[in-house]
């Protein structure tokens, strides 16, 4: 068998080769594990790599395919960002706070992706604490783009991008506050889903941004990620927010046409900050889909960069309630030898997180206190509505609403790190999808220079399954998502 094939085919391929034996879950499994070892050095996209765990749950998937139990995900080696807690496999969120953590239990998502059979690999590097856009700040050090490893991957699921881009896994978990699964996406040139907020549960997720927080899937097609969104979703007990709302099967009408969809271009998505090369290339992306019998409509989304600083003074304000629980004492790590009870949070919490997350912290605190909250917060709540308001407005015209997922291709290394604001500006085009609760998905749709760039797709509430479709129906007319970069030291 040629091994190349296997690094990058999809999972709905492997799938297929897993029941007709062409291969093993345990073959597969050590291919991945070897690809690995052999080519993340440059790349740093893991900071776990989980051997015993895969080959326990191979054996176990290759049981279950001779005995016919096997579901379309078993034996599908999977990738988790190191956000989600991974019982007996020690979890980061890519922060020395929690260097040393070890879950006693997995994420919900975790579980159901286990008992769905996937063989869990590793755990991705990721911004720390899901804080960024181009996986710059992990304690463990930047990720590199595979594409060009002196530019950065996106983020804050840097990881998960490159290591699907760079085909060490067919599937990965990834999680978007702001951005953090469809940004990466664009810029490694995969496909990338946000559902709906309350569509997959957060329990066990660690929390950046209780209100915005969600995970969703990473993969190399629109196929692949409405399997993976199938074994994802669904209420949950653990999650107070996990929405009670019935699961369709997602695979079912992908291959459904799609004449007549009205697709809305919000004109604020167009405008001067967009870089012309990438506008030009999602205006002939949106050409294809017109091929298909969609309709293009131009509309409003008037509130569109309000949504930044909107954004920027809730998710902070939710991050500084959610850290405030790793203090040395309950949480995470400890300082060595404190003289009082104040030098020990304090020297702590300093050693524990990065700059970004302290930043974050001081911002939301502040927009928290009593004499700011009413000027910040809550402000930034009522603008939250207008912005969820015009997104609204836009459904009564559109059924999607069709942009670019990121301003530019991947930027080098260090060109943003020193400036948060014009890092900040990465996510215009998706936090306000969050703000507003709503799926969203990019899927690759162009290169320039070499670099991918990513097409986002953005749904009423709870119909991922329009995105998916029309998604689909893209990939089918082309081929943006079968690009592989070339790996430095590459022979499988
Ligand atoms: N880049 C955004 C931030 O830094 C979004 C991050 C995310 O979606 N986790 O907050």
């Amino acid at each position: 068998m040629n091994h190349s094939d296997l690094s990058y085919a999809s999972a709905k391929k492997l799938s297929t080769m897993l029941k007709q034996g062409d291969v093993s879950a345990l073959e597969l499994t050590s291919h991945f594990l070897d690809r690995i070892r052999q080519l993340d050095g440059p790349l740093n996209s893991l900071i776990t790599v989980s051997e015993e765990h895969a080959i326990t749950a191979a054996k176990a998937a290759d049981k279950a395919l001779s005995d016919g139990t096997a579901t379309p995900l078993t034996g599908i080696p999977l990738l988790h960002k190191d956000i989600f807690c991974t019982k007996g496999i020690k979890t980061t969120c890519a922060s020395h706070m929690l260097d040393n953590f070890v879950p006693p239990y997995d994420a919900t998502v975790v579980s159901r992706l286990n008992a769905a059979g996937t063989v869990t690999l590793g755990k991705t590097n990721m911004d720390e604490f899901a804080m960024g856009s181009s996986n710059e700040t992990s304690f463990y050090g930047a990720v590199a783009n595979p594409w060009d490893t002196d530019r950065v991957p996106g983020g804050s699921s840097g990881g998960s991008a490159a290591a699907i881009a760079a085909g060490f896994a067919p599937l990965s978990t990834g999680t978007d506050t702001g951005g953090s699964i469809r940004q990466p996406a664009a810029l490694c040139g995969i496909t990338g889903l946000k559902p709906t907020y309350g569509r997959v549960s957060r329990r066990g997720i660690i929390a950046f941004a209780s209100s915005l927080d969600q995970a969703g899937p990473m993969t190399r097609s629109v196929e692949d990620a409405a399997l993976m969104l199938n074994a994802m979703c669904g209420i949950d007990d653990g999650d107070s927010t996990s929405a009670d709302i019935a699961v369709p099967d997602f695979t079912t009408l992908l291959e459904q046409d799609i004449a007549g969809l009205r697709i809305g271009l919000p004109k604020e998505y167009f405008s001067n900050d967009l870089d012309p090369q990438v506008s030009a290339q999602i205006h002939a992306a949106l050409a294809e889909l017109e091929k298909e019998g969609a309709k293009l409509v131009d509309i409003e989304l008037p509130h569109t960069h309000q949504g930044i600083a909107t954004y920027y003074v809730i998710a902070p304000a939710e991050a500084s309630a959610n850290l405030s629980r790793y203090d040395g004492v309950r949480f995470g790590h400890r300082c060595d030898d404190p003289k009082d009870l104040m030098d020990l949070y304090e020297r702590s919490r300093s050693e524990g997180f990065g700059d970004e997350v302290q930043r974050r912290i001081l911002v939301g605190t502040y927009a928290l206190s009593a004499g700011f909250y009413d000027a910040y917060f809550k402000k930034a709540q009522q603008v939250r509505r207008i912005i969820a308001n015009d997104f609204q407005r836009a459904f009564e015209q559109v059924d999607i609403i069709a942009g670019p997922a990121a301003p530019s291709v991947a930027f080098k290394k260090g060109e943003k790190a020193a400036d948060p604001l014009a890092m900040y500006m990465e996510d215009v085009y998706t936090l306000s999808v969050n703000l507003a609760g709503l799926p969203g998905m990019s899927v690759p749709a162009g290169m320039i220079d070499g670099l991918p760039i990513g097409l986002q797709l953005i749904g009423r509430s709870f119909d991922e399954q329009t995105l998916l479709n029309a998604g689909h129906r893209f990939q089918q007319r082309t081929d943006w998502h079968l690009n592989t970069p070339t790996l430095a030291g590459a022979i499988s």
